[in-house]
């Protein structure tokens, strides 16, 4: 097969993983090409599908600050930034992970955090802290929780095109409709990439390659194969294209799987969403306020601690439960009291949401759901709330339950003022656990343990840092601090191969 161009370093992927790889590669003196699967208008993978939020170390004010120069004094004076050390965050990725996280990798992603976080504001993406999101207004002052302070602004598509512009003013080559299908090996490492376009067939040379083209989550036999029976059904959140091929084309070639294959990021999610998610759409499928109500089954029962902690160290496991309940959908319940704290998402368009005056009337209209256990369940766990302890969103505040099979541990208020509002839940699959191995630089391992001659990869695609659950806004994070590693690797060896040859 005719080969093309030669590039030093060929990024498969045009996320936020593989764009910060191509930054990094870039202002390291490399050529770099980013293979995208998708079309123009479409680009930017799951990365543009988020909130934009970064979980990075921080001091306080003057580190966030540091990202985000244009705050004002009057924002400064009305937020209390709180700090999330470097223990903190290992103590979180431990605790979510039950200690399972490569080490080597969590103290890398941890350590680098707030340096990439500032990197990126130099490469030009624009920060904001995440009020009304990862912060309430108590008495006219913010109080930031749960260890992530800062998104892109403009959310995940902001995001992607702050990297985009960036690489384009840079000389990064980006060609759009491309799927890369597998890697050139030679004798002394990777040679190219193979791939489609355009219904032909072409290689491109390159001296070194990220991969950077995400997890399996959009592949319904994978997800069938690895996560279990049950996963083809689940709504996929983000792009329809992260159908597991760089993990595919690195096996190929003899590279180490790792992590936890059976395990994924999957969330609560509007029930009636469809199959993929679409960056144009309007609406939006998040249900991420259970926190603040009950959720219970098809047999009218609750299922999960939904107050077990903040939001953003649960949510990401729960979407699993909701699937393994019976028809693998449950309804989430609130009253007036906290319907003010319901974020945006509940009052978009494509809520599957009913109401009720009384509890006997929602029941009525809950589809699917024993109504008499339903008002059961309610009645009991509003006896059970122990309702001398203040409510409050800002903290883990100990209003629980008490004397249930399964208590709520945190913010229970009994569903006792109407209307009673109740929203549909099914199971939306965010991305995969399982990927390949790496070290610190980045390298892929091969079965050996050894570096793989020019492979590098970054983001979803990375095996050994998530299991079980993960913590909120800790994926951006991973992708751009390996991303950024992988291109600076990536082009290093560039160099070296080039050296050699000449
Ligand atoms: C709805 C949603 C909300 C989220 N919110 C957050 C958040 O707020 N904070 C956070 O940290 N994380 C969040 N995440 C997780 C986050 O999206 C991922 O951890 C991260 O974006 C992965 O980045 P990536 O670069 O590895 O993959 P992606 O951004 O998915 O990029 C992979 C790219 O590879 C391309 N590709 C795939 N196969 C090929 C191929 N064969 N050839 C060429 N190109 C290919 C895809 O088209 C895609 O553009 C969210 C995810 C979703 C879906």
């Amino acid at each position: 097969m005719k080969r093309k161009d030669t590039y030093d370093v060929i990024v498969i992927g045009g996320g936020n993983a593989g764009l910060c790889a191509a930054l990094s590669a870039r202002e390291a003196g490399a050529k770099v090409l980013v293979l995208e699967r998708s079309s123009p208008e479409k680009r930017g993978g799951n990365s543009a599908f988020t909130g934009g939020g970064f979980r990075m170390v921080h001091h306080g004010t003057a580190d966030i600050q540091a990202v985000v120069p244009d705050l004002t004094a009057e924002e400064i004076a009305r937020t209390d930034f709180g700090q999330y050390t470097a223990e903190d965050y290992l103590d979180d990725l431990g605790r979510v992970t039950q200690y399972y996280i490569d080490p080597d990798l969590a103290e890398a992603l941890v350590r680098a955090s707030n340096e990439t976080v500032r990197w990126m504001q130099g490469q030009g993406v624009r920060f904001e802290p995440r009020w009304g999101r990862q912060a309430f207004n108590v008495n006219g002052r913010f109080k930031f929780f749960g260890g992530v302070v800062v998104n892109a602004k403009g959310g995940g598509r902001g995001l992607v095109e702050y990297l985009f512009k960036a690489a384009e003013q840079r000389g990064v080559d980006v060609r759009y409709g491309v799927r890369a299908s597998a890697l050139a090996r030679g004798p002394d490492g990777i040679e190219g990439v193979r791939l489609m376009a355009g219904g032909k067939e072409a290689v491109f040379g390159a001296r070194a390659v990220v991969l950077a083209c995400g997890g399996f989550e959009a592949n319904r036999e994978m997800r069938t194969r690895y996560l279990g029976p049950g996963w083809d059904m689940a709504k996929v959140r983000g792009t329809r294209f992260n159908l597991g091929d760089g993990i595919r084309m690195a096996l190929d070639i003899g590279a180490q799987s790792y992590g936890q294959w059976s395990g994924c990021h999957a969330v609560q999610w509007e029930r009636y969403a469809p199959d993929f998610g679409d960056i144009d759409a309007h609406g939006s499928s998040q249900r991420h306020s259970y926190p603040f109500g009950i959720v219970v089954n098809a047999d009218g029962r609750r299922f999960v601690d939904e107050g077990a902690d903040f939001r953003n160290y649960t949510y990401a496991k729960y979407g699993r439960i909701v699937l393994q309940q019976p028809g693998s959908f449950a309804w989430q319940v609130f009253d007036q009291q906290v319907k003010d704290l319901l974020r945006e998402d509940y009052r978009l368009r494509g809520a599957t949401k009913v109401q009720g005056n009384t509890l006997e009337e929602l029941a009525d209209r809950m589809q699917d759901v024993h109504p008499r256990q339903f008002i059961e369940t309610v009645r009991a766990f509003n006896a059970a709330v122990k309702r001398d302890v203040p409510f409050n969103p800002n903290v883990k505040d100990g209003r629980c339950t008490t004397g249930l099979a399964l208590d709520k541990s945190n913010w229970a208020n009994p569903i006792e003022v109407p209307p009673f509002e109740a929203y549909s839940v099914g199971c939306g699959i965010t991305f995969t656990f399982g990927g390949l191995k790496i070290d610190t630089s980045t390298h892929v391992l091969d079965i050996e343990d050894a570096p793989i001659p020019g492979l590098y990869a970054a983001g979803e695609l990375v095996g050994g840092l998530y299991y079980f659950n993960y913590p909120g806004s800790a994926g951006l994070m991973g992708g751009a601090v390996f991303g950024r590693t992988a291109g600076r690797e990536a082009a290093h060896c560039a160099r070296q191969a080039t050296a050699a040859a000449a």
